[in-house]
């Protein structure tokens, strides 16, 4: 049987203020899963839950079948590591990961292979005997990462553990997290506010907006399916058309004095809707001539007001129609229509790239 981990309408609140509400979740063993969120929307307070640190308002957490609400975080066996790293100051590199084998009285014996091979995993075993203070924050936070996992938890879980290091130390620290966690097969729950981070990381992604879940799904799905206006504008960069119904078509909207074709459903409700569509779904077509098989309503006019040169694309934004629209050409187009500020452009969007949103 598999151990897996429900959450079943779990909910917190502080006081008046409501930081969890209803969340209902399945994390299947060995999954890797992100909460991703911004800030205060309660994906810290969900993973402390998860933890035991904090008490439930009300739902249920269950763990391989067994209810964990009361139990607390030590009988749980759950790794954590935090955006400090929190190592003890005064203990050496080794004494930090032998912490919690020596706490459940592991044989003595037993202890120093375990700590070595822990610290082989992350490439740090010359630093045995060397004091936290005396380590970068990426080593530091990779001595925390394997002290999390020395007593062999059912679970790990991340808050934000990458978030106080630089960038590029970040990028590399995650891709030795996910291969650590894809070696040992750990349920991992990852909670971060960086979509770039849970997109390269997560088997699945669990975007949250003010204490409940607005989505569940692979990178890939939530990017190119975003169920709401909040997961299009979060996740990825999304140019939002305001646009209104065109009586009796189901495939046209109004974009100011242009009708555009729509392929998808359009939703319920009332007159104004939402269209959106990624920056890098929009062509920019070469001069006036020949649109191909391209839908002819669906090329617009504008005039470029800003050109940025972001490396593999260049970020172009177009005024049309009073809104500006944020044009990603790839840097080997770009070079062919080397468009400038002032330029006029013309843009196509293509019908079955749309996303459409009610207004409310
Ligand atoms: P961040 O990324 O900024 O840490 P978050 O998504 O992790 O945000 P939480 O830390 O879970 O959000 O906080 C959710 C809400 O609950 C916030 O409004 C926060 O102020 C509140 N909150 C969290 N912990 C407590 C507490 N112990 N007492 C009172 N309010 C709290």
């Amino acid at each position: 049987m598999a151990k897996d981990l429900l959450l079943e309408n779990l909910s917190k609140r502080f006081g008046r203020l409501v930081a969890v509400q209803g969340v209902s979740l399945e994390i299947r063993e060995g999954e890797f899963v992100c909460f991703l969120g911004p800030s205060g929307c309660g994906k810290t307070t969900l993973l402390r839950l998860i933890a035991g640190f904090e008490i439930p308002s009300g739902g249920r957490i269950l763990y391989d079948g067994r209810v964990i609400n009361d139990l607390i975080p030590q009988k749980r066996n759950f790794g954590i590591v935090f955006q400090s790293y929190a190592l003890f100051p005064n203990m050496t590199v080794f004494d930090n990961v032998a912490f919690g084998l020596r706490a459940r009285g592991a044989p003595r014996e037993r202890i120093a292979p375990r700590v070595e091979e822990l610290l082989d995993l992350v490439g740090l075993r010359q630093y045995r005997d060397t004091y936290p203070a005396e380590l970068s924050g990426g080593e530091q936070q990779r001595v925390a990462l394997v002290r999390a996992l020395a007593t062999q938890p059912s679970v790990l879980l991340l808050d934000e553990p990458l978030s106080a290091l630089d960038a590029r130390i970040r990028v590399h620290l995650r891709s030795e997290i996910k291969r650590l966690q894809r070696s040992l097969g750990i349920t991992t729950i990852y909670v971060t506010h960086d979509q770039e981070e849970a997109m390269s990381l997560a088997d699945r992604i669990v975007v949250m907006e003010a204490g409940t879940v607005r989505q569940v799904g692979s990178a890939g799905e939530i990017y190119r399916r975003p169920g709401s206006r909040f997961v299009a504008d979060f996740v990825g960069t999304s140019n939002f058309l305001e646009c209104r119904r065109v009586d009796g078509s189901s495939d046209t909207v109004a974009f100011g004095a242009w009708l555009l074709r729509v392929d998808c459903r359009l939703p319920e409700g009332g007159d104004r809707l939402f269209v959106a569509i990624r920056p890098e779904m929009i062509e920019m077509l070469e001069g006036p001539g020949d649109i191909g098989g391209r839908e002819p309503r669906n090329v617009l006019e504008g005039t470029v007001d800003g050109v940025t040169f972001l490396g593999a694309v260049v970020r172009v934004v177009v005024g049309v129609n009073r809104e500006s629209l944020i044009v990603d050409v790839p840097y080997r187009e770009f070079e062919r229509l080397p468009v400038r500020q002032g330029d006029r452009a013309r843009l196509y969007l293509p019908p079955d790239r749309f996303m459409v949103y009610p207004s409310a």
